[in-house]
């Protein structure tokens, strides 16, 4: 196990508002302070905490926590703020410039390209949950897609939502051995939010849920439709009542076509009874702002790229994983992406009902290599935008 070494203090005068900005890279975290005046360092390193005093107003991402790091707070007098890192930083650096106006600190990595555990066992201080009452509303959008024309925003291929599946009081499928279906497909989708930022740090990557936290399906589309996403992907694990069903798949909206997909689409559908007030017996979703007439005719549009999407993560994920089963391309109805007005797709990884698989999925390797997997379909997607 590695540890920070440095410890240093030191101070000079300043003023005025900081910002700090995470760039994420594979050898480390870049952390970039810039304030309209001057900066004063004061880094203070014990152990895995380093607190950095800048003298001035400290503004801090408010919900974005690389790997590297287990959780950052603010001070009490917002002057500063301490920095909790994980045993994957082995050292500190820090340069502040000519003017000092900008303060960099790296938190190099002991080994480039360690990933740590993920955990969010810790109390999240304010977990980041979407709201669920968001309801998209943008008459020119319901009128262009009336048209049969694509979302106007999906001209520039900027932004990308990640949906880890189920969460909170919905913990999705369990494995024999008791893992949850929820927590691996968050791991997952952490990863490939933290790999995307590293390899596209241009690209904007929002998670619909980044913490153990409940949220509705149709929350989640809504919220990439509000943040005028260009791509849709959902993380789940895969589970089957037959022990020995095993592999990956990748599924986009449309009706079920097999028994297979008709019965994974009821699997991850259910979840709608974990909505409050939702009632099986006469729920609707006329009510819902984006009547799902709409949602089906944005499908439609997006029918051929969400299919080039899903053939693209299948073929990804058989180069890394040549001994899993490919179980291919698939169409269910799955509610998580009914509602989307971009191409969209949600991948099965691995059976959490396989022990083996249920193995794997713990294993951060195969998270890791599931992760790259994704990435590298999204990126090849997002050259052919
Ligand atoms: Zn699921």
């Amino acid at each position: 196990m590695s540890s920070v070494h440095l410890i240093f203090c030191m101070a000079v005068l300043a003023g005025g508002t900081v910002t700090t900005r995470i760039i994420p890279r594979y050898d480390g975290l870049l952390m970039e302070l810039t304030s309209d005046e001057t900066i004063t360092d004061s880094i203070t390193v014990t152990g895995y905490f380093v607190n950095v005093r800048p003298g001035n107003r400290v503004v801090m991402p408010d919900t974005y926590l690389p790997f590297w790091v287990c959780g950052w707070e603010t001070d009490a007098d917002s002057s500063g703020f301490t920095v909790e890192l994980t045993d994957a930083v082995d050292s500190l650096e820090y340069c502040l410039s000519e003017d000092n106006q900008v303060l960099l600190l790296f938190f190099r990595a002991a080994e480039p390209l360690v990933f740590p555990e993920l955990s969010w066992n810790g109390p999240p201080e304010e977990p980041f949950c979407i709201d669920s009452s968001l309801v998209y509303s943008d008459s020119s959008i319901i009128a262009a897609l009336e048209l049969g024309q694509q979302s106007p925003w999906l001209d520039d291929f900027d932004c990308i939502v990640i949906d880890p599946g189920h969460g909170g009081r919905d913990p999705g499928a369990v494995g024999p051995e008791g893992t949850y279906e929820k927590d691996r497909a968050l791991e997952i989708a952490l990863l490939v939010r933290d790999i995307l930022n590293i390899r596209r740090p241009e690209l904007e990557i929002v998670m619909t849920r980044s913490s153990d936290c409940y949220v509705s399906l149709g929350a989640r589309t809504r919220f990439a439709n509000e943040r005028k996403a260009d791509l849709f992907i959902s993380i789940h694990c895969n589970a089957a009542v037959n022990s020995s069903a095993n592999g990956f798949e990748t599924f986009f909206l449309s009706r079920a076509r097999s028994d297979d997909s008709r019965a994974v689409e009821m699997l991850e559908n259910s979840v709608i009874e974990y909505d409050e007030g939702y009632n099986t017996a006469n729920h609707d979703f006329r009510d819902d702002a984006l009547s799902f007439l709409l949602a089906d005719i944005a499908q439609n549009i997006y029918l051929e790229r969400s299919s080039s999407l899903a053939v693209t993560i299948q073929e990804s994920m058989a180069e890394r994983f040549p001994g899993s089963s490919n179980r291919g391309v698939k169409q269910a109805g799955f509610y998580v992406l009914r509602g989307a007005l971009m191409p969209s797709v949600l991948v099965e990884i691995a059976f959490i009902s396989n022990s083996n698989e249920e193995r794997m999925l713990q294993s951060l390797d195969f998270r890791l290599a599931s992760a790259e997997a994704i990435v590298d379909a999204v990126l090849a997607f997002a050259e052919k935008q």
